[in-house]
This record gives structure tokens, sequence and C-alpha cells, in this order.
């Protein structure tokens, strides 16, 4: 039987590519009778956390993705999660060390660099082969002996041409010069991302590997590792990326690509699945609109078009339009709005900023509408309040974006130390640094406040809102 799976790694906010890669594993393993899988690729230890894993959970069962096996609902082939898995990886690779498959590599990070820079010099392939990271056999026993950190390496061909085949590309040709010796284990015997995922895709039976184009790069590493084991490679198809309307890779710098986001700002999960499976991918009679059903049972990997499909926000929107006057009765509209911001558990955060700052229960709404709402009408005059160069402002509000990004858990806490360190950075007393936060995040000069706001907003939200306030 047909299996498929997503495999994302849990490193930061839940990716429409992750998404979109999910939905057309989905698809091509229910228009089989097959299996979808989900598993977490958390071998990254510093960046992998908890939170981002729900977080992709909850968006893509939201998205209507359910797998039938992973992390949460268990399975035949369990543990889902790689961190889990340590003691599979450790055995695998010591049977390719066992059948010289591989080799453990005690070469510094100096020795690594210096090997680089003289290659870099000569105008040499910057791949390092097997042969450039030999030491001399005594060398080698020292280090050995003295128990020096190593990693585990790959053996690579030198030259000739690896082909391999994908579904949707037929034969793609990559250069043996240009792969490197892959680590497989790092030193702290963790496993690569090269070498967990062939194990596992191996040990759980996935028979279909559709991923992005990104990894093209990695089939021929993946195809020599099943080769060393023995194994039947599953089929490769590399889905093309997600672009921004300019052409380039969806980026958050460009594009809000959090799921997160595209919740937060009300679209409706049919809605962005049924846009999902319109990149690149087109039902037989053409329709723009589709529920998820009637793709699967629609559904051919050959209609997949290569040329980057654009992720286009306003498409997205007109389609939501279509979803919410031609789909949902007054029933379905209110349900929509409850899951959405209007239920007990939203408003109860909102109560303790209103509270104290009305004297009728009709003032409320003016004064939370920023809860209920997109991004706020901006224009240059809305800072006019604000006693800031404007090139001060602009940068004021870019940085502190950057900064939020790099939060790992949106905590009040959290966000007071950026701010605090920012308005140092600036030497702005705090007040007079939140001026213009304000404005961006509540669109007006009097509200609720803003650093509690941002909290209940999210950090989806309260940086597109930044994002906004300078475009
Ligand atoms: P950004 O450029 O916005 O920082 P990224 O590439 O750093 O994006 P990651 O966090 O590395 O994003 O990716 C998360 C997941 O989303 C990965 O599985 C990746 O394959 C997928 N992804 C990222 N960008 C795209 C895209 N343009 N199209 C399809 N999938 C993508
Ligand atoms: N963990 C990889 C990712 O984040 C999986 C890539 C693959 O599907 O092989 O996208």
């Amino acid at each position: 039987t047909v299996r498929t799976r997503i495999a994302p790694s849990p490193t930061g906010d839940p990716h429409v590519g992750t998404a979109y890669i999910a939905l057309f594993n989905l698809c091509f393993a229910r228009q089989h009778g097959g299996q979808f899988i989900l598993r977490i690729e958390d071998t990254d230890r510093v960046r992998s956390t908890a939170e981002s894993e729900q977080m992709i959970l909850d968006s893509l069962r939201w998205l209507g993705i359910e797998w039938d096996e992973g992390p949460d609902v268990g399975g035949p082939h369990g543990p889902y999660r790689q961190s889990e898995r340590g003691e599979i990886y450790a055995q695998y690779a010591q049977q390719l060390i066992d059948a010289g498959y591989a080799f453990k590599c005690y070469r510094t990070t100096e020795e690594l660099n210096a090997l680089r820079e003289s290659r870099k010099a000569a105008g040499m392939q910057l791949a390092l082969k097997p042969a450039d990271l030999a030491l001399d056999a005594d060398e080698k026993n020292r280090r050995e002996q003295e128990g020096w950190p190593y990693v585990v390496r790959m053996q690579v061909p030198v030259d000739g041409v690896c082909v391999v085949q994908d579904m949707l590309r037929g034969r793609i040709e990559v250069e043996w010069a240009q792969v490197d010796a892959q680590i497989l284990l790092k030193s702290d015997g963790m496993p690569t991302y090269h070498l967990a995922n062939v194990v596992d895709d191996h040990l759980m039976g996935i028979t279909h590997v559709l991923r992005g184009e990104e990894w093209i790069n990695s089939a021929p590493k993946h195809q020599l590792l099943y080769e060393y084991f023995g194994w039947e490679m599953p089929t490769l198809c590399h889905m093309p990326l997600l672009r921004n309307p300019d052409k380039s890779k969806l980026s958050k710098r460009k594009n809000p690509t959090s799921i997160n986001y595209y919740r937060r700002m009300g679209f409706l999960p049919q809605a962005v699945t049924n846009y999902l499976g319109r990149m690149g991918w087109s039902m037989p009679d053409e329709r723009e609109k589709f529920s998820l059903d009637e793709m699967m049972a629609a559904f051919d990997i050959q209609r997949v078009s290569l040329g980057g499909p654009v992720f286009d926000l306003e498409k997205l929107t007109w389609l939501n339009g279509l979803y919410i006057r031609e789909d949902l009765d007054d029933e379905a509209f209110l349900q929509a709005l409850r899951d959405w911001a209007f239920n007990e558990d939203y408003v109860r955060q909102i109560l303790p900023q209103v509270r104290p700052r009305v004297e009728t229960l009709s003032q409320v709404a003016p004064l939370a509408g920023h809860f209920f709402s997109g991004l706020p009408a901006i224009n240059e005059a809305a800072f006019d309040s604000v006693k800031l160069e404007k090139e001060t402002l602009v940068k004021l509000l870019q940085f502190l974006t950057w900064r939020f990004e790099a939060i790992p858990a949106w905590h009040k806490d959290a966000l007071l130390e950026e701010v605090k360190a920012l308005a140092e950075y600036f030497d702005l007393k705090m007040k007079a640094f939140l001026a213009p936060v304000f404005i961006a995040i509540t669109g007006s000069t009097t509200s609720t406040s803003v650093m509690d706001a941002m909290v209940i907003l999210g950090s989806d939200m309260t940086r597109a809102r930044l994002r906004h306030a300078i475009e």
C-alpha cells in the first residue's frame, strides 16, 4: 500500500509551505487508498521546541489535514518523534561503519576550516571527500585513544554522475563531485537529517516521498544510503516551492508565512486548504473552488505543474469571500465567528483590559475593536502625535519586528525584555518608545495597554501590524 508522510521540523511557526506539502501527501495517499503519516524531525535539539510542535499539529488539524499515524495518535511504527529514536540511528550508523560505508572522522573545526580555505584558494571543488578528511594512521589512533570527539560520515564517490528519478521531473543528474562526505551522526551522537530521514522512511514503510524542491540536492546522498543499507528507495517527488508575487521564494520578510497568521486574520480553514490545493495543481475542470474531499477524489500528481506557484494574499482573500458568501448560512457563519474570536475564552482575556477604561458598556466595542480586527488602517498622519523623526520611527518598528521574530515563546516577560532593550538602544523612555508601537498595534492613540494587547494578539498578528505600519 501507498504510504506518504510529512516530516516537519518543529523549529518555528507552522509554515504554510508545510501545510501545502502535507496536503499533497495526504491527497496522494488517499487517492491510492493508502496511509499518511506525520513524523516530527526534531534532531536539532537547540532549535526544536514543544510549542512549535504543538502549533504544527494544531494548525494542520485546523486545516482539516488528518494523519493515520503520528506522535499524538500513535501507530505501529513509533515513536514518531526522532528525538525518541536515538538508539535506532546509532545502531544503523554502526552497521554502515562495520560495512565500510561510513567512517569516524576526528577532524577538528579548525582543520576543516583550513581545508576549505586552501581548496577555495586553489579554486578546487568545495565538497570534502573521505580522502580529503583522512588522517594518517598514527594520528587517527592517537585521537581515538585519547577520546577526541568525532562525527560519523558517509563514503561518497569522487566523480561521475548520480542519476535520481523524480516522479515529476524525470531524470535528475547531480555530479558526485558536488557531494561531500555527509555527516550522519554528530559529535553529540544525534543523527543528521539525512541519516534519520532515510532510516525512518524505510522503517515506517514510506513508499512515496513528496517534499519541497529545496531537498533535491539531498537526494543523491539518500539514494546512496538506501544502496548501502540494501533497502528499496521510496519514489521521490520534489514539489515546486511557493513564491511571493515577485516570484522570489515565499518568505516571512515579504509575506506572512505562518498558518497562525491566516487563522488570526479570520480566514476560513476550508478556504486556505482550497487555496493551497491550487498551488501548482488544478482540478480536471479547472474550477477554483473545491473542497478537500473533492480534491482527494480528483487528485492526480501528474497534474502538478512545476512553474513556481504564487501564494497571493489577494487571491486567497477573494476565495475566502466566496466561501463566506456562498457556503455559510447564518448558522455556519455564526459558528465561524465563534471559532475565530467571538467566544468566551477570547473575550475573557480582554475583560481586564477593558473594565478599568469604560464607564458604559457601549464604550467597549470602540475601545476593544483592535482585538477583533486585522491590520489597522494607518497613514502617515497616524504618527503625527509621535515626536520622532520618520527615519527613527521606521527603524524602531522594524527593529522591534525583527527582535520579536526571534522570541521562542510569546510571553509578556519576553516581550518586555525586548522592548526595554530596544528603548535603551534608541535612548528613549519606555513611554516615548511605546508611543509609535501603540499606534501600529491599536490603530489609534487611545486604547488598552499595548503590551497586553500584543500578548493577546499573538506573535503573528503583532508582527504583521508592526510591519504593516511601515509599509
Ligand atoms: P523563511 O525564508 O520564511 O525564513 P524558511 O525556509 O526559513 O522560511 P523554514 O522554517 O526553514 O522556513 O521552513 C519550514 C518548512 O516550510 C520546511 O519544511 C520548508 O520545506 C517549508 N517551506 C519553507 N519555505 C517554503 C516555500 N517557499 N514553499 C514550500 N515550502 C516551504
Ligand atoms: N524535516 C524536513 C523539513 O523540515 C523534511 C524534509 C523531507 O521531507 O525529507 O522539511
